[in-house]
This record gives C-alpha cells, structure tokens and sequence, in this order.
C-alpha cells in the first residue's frame, strides 16, 4: 500500500522534496485494542505546516521518516479482540497519509451522520473546523447580537462557518477574502453582510466603510492582517486569535505592532486551541446539527483526488487555492 512520509523539513514554503511517497508490503494485522482501517478522506489544514518544525508547540513535530501526521475519516476492515468496532464502521481518527493504518480503537470514533449531513461534514462543521469556529467565536470572542464581527480567512473552512455562525446569533458580519469570487460566494451564499478582497488596493478604505470599529475580530491570518485590524477595535473588543497563516511559512514572523490599541481600548486578545474543548465538543455538534438538519447551514469542500496529490495540495491553503475544507479523497466512499 502507499504512504507517503517527511522526508526533510522545509525552510519557509513546503518543497516537493519535503514529502517522499513509499510502497510497502501489506502486513497490517490488528492487536488486541487495535483497529485496522481503510483510509477514505484526508484532513489538510494548516496546522500541518506547523507540525514540521522542530519546534515546541502543542503536539509534537512529526519525525523525518515518519508517516505525514493527519485527522481524517476511515472505514474500519478489521477489528482486534475487545473493540466494539465492526468491519464497516465509518471513523472519524488520525490515520496519517497513509492507505491503511492500524490504530488504538479508543483513538477512534464511530460517526452517526445526522439527518442532512454526509460523512464528509465531519471534517467540516462537525469536524475539527467547525468547532474550533464555535467555540472561538463563542467562548473566546463571545460575540453578542447587534454586534460588528470581522472574521479574517473567512471563505476558509474555519471562516466560513464562523460568518454563519455569526450572522445566526445576529451579529452583523464583516467577511475578509482573498478572491472577489471568495467575496462573492460569502455575500451570496453565506448571506455575510460584506465581503472584502484584501489583496485590492482600496483594501483599507473599504474595512474602513464597511466595519467602522468592530467589536470582534476572529483571525485565522495574523500577520499585516492583525496590525491592520488592532487600529479598528471598538471599546471592550475581543480579537480571538485562531490562527496566523500568514506567518506559518515564514523563517522571521511579522511581530505585533498595534498592540498599544488594546490598552485605549480595553480590550481582550487572546488565543486558544480547540482541543482544549473536547469535553463541550457533544454541546457544539448538536447544535451545529440542527442548523445542518434545518437546512439553514452551507458546507463547501474543495476536493483533491489520490493520497499521492497531498504534498501537492497542502501549499494551497497558502495560496489560498481552496474555498471551504480542503480534503483529499482516498478512496471510498
Ligand atoms: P482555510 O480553509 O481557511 O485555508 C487557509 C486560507 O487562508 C486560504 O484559503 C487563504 O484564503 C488564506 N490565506 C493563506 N495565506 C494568507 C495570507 N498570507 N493572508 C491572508 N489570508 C491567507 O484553513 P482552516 O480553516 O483549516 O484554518 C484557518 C485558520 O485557523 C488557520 O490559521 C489555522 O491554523 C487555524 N486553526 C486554529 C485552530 C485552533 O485550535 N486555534 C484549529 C484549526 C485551525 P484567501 O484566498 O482568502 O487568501
């Protein structure tokens, strides 16, 4: 079977020679606790890009020569003695850039598709994505209706489902996009109140027409970005710092220069990673499912076929290549 491992770690943008695809004979046999399963979709977010260095974080790197590290969904093929898993079940786990891979069956989760979803929303809003979006926006940026949200990277898996969100709980949203098609999408079909390309040059004077001052800001980008958006925060702002993908290919990251705002403003920044969630995880998805199964919620996926494209396919969330979730389809269904 094929998988493909870190072969060297990047300097700044992710190479060709980053990834080294390998064929293996199939000796793949589950213990006792252990899962054996076929690997269908592949999650690729940027925090991958963060995996590869050496460096302390919240999960360690990935070792050169190791199978690339990635969320995914999976149909198991055999089960280990002590698992209640059965041949058939669809998984939401870890399995890697790999074809096949035997997991710990505690590390893996049988998926129930709620009514109106598929599988492939559970590496969407209800997968990792769309509850880092929940809680950020709620718990971290606690945003209240009738309040101006600004929501960077917002035709992203992550974005796209806080501007819902955001517009559900009757906030007026405030999109950033790198695309007018981005731009239009969001304002058509995600109803955001505007969107703005900031790659046009008129960049600033629009964020400046459209939002005013704004009392949360949700980044996923970081960077000009952020130092940007800190010149525009309302008394008691909340900036929810999500993610700063800006940055994550950069050898000498932008520093914070706008920070002193927040002292004449009062107001919050502050960062948080969606693991540390897990316990409210079952609140997040409930309610995530009822929009999903009310009809009121739009999911998009932007999809690349064959494990052997994923090296390729990573650098577009870079170059913003992708609108909504990027996946990799492996096989199945
Ligand atoms: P996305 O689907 O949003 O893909 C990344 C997008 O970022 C691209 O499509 C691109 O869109 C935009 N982008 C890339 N480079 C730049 C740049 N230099 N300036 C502005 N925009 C840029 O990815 P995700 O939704 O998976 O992740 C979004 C963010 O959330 C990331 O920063 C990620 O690290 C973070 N995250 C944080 C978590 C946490 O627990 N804190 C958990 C999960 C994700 P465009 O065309 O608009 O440029």
């Amino acid at each position: 079977y094929t998988r493909i491992v870190l072969n060297e770690r990047p300097e700044g943008d992710i190479q060709p020679s980053t990834f080294r695809q390998e064929r293996v004979a199939f000796d793949l046999a589950p213990h006792a606790g252990e899962v054996l399963v076929k690997v269908d979709w592949l999650s690729l977010d940027p925090a991958m890009r963060g995996w590869l260095r050496d460096v302390r974080s919240y999960i360690p790197p990935v070792k050169i020569g190791a199978v690339m590290r990635a969320g995914g969904l999976a149909t198991v093929v055999r089960a280990g003695q002590g698992s209640t898993l059965v041949p058939g079940d669809v998984v939401s786990c870890s399995p890697g850039w790999t074809e096949y891979a035997v997991l710990k069956a505690k590390e893996v989760e049988k998926i129930n598709v709620p009514p109106g979803a598929q599988v492939l929303d559970f590496l969407g809003p209800l997968g990792m994505t769309g509850l880092t979006a929940y809680f950020g926006l709620l718990d971290v940026g606690k945003v209240k209706a009738g309040e101006t949200l600004v929501v960077s990277g917002a035709a992203g898996a992550v974005g796209s489902v806080v501007c819902q969100i955001g517009k559900k709980l009757g906030a007026k949203v405030v999109a950033i996009a790198g695309t007018d098609e981005k731009c239009r999408w969001l304002e058509t079909d995600l109803n955001v109140d505007k969107a703005i390309n900031y790659k046009s040059p008129t960049f600033h004077a629009e964020f400046k027409k459209a939002v005013g001052y704004f009392d949360v800001f949700f980044d996923n980008v970081g960077g000009d970005m952020l130092n940007f958006a800190l010149t525009r925060m309302n008394k008691n702002a909340r900036v929810v710092l999500c993610g700063a993908i800006a940055d994550y290919n950069s050898t000498q990251p932008k520093g914070l220069v706008s920070y002193m705002n927040l002292i004449s403003q009062r107001a919050k920044i502050e960062g948080f990673i969606v693991f540390d969630y897990a316990a409210r995880y079952p609140e997040a998805l409930k309610e995530m499912a009822s929009w999903i199964a009310d009809g009121s919620f739009q999911r998009k996926f932007t999809v690349v076929e064959g494990l052997q494209k994923a090296p390729e396919a990573l650098p577009m969330l870079f170059n913003g290549g992708n609108t909504g979730k990027l996946v990799v389809h492996v096989s199945g269904r």
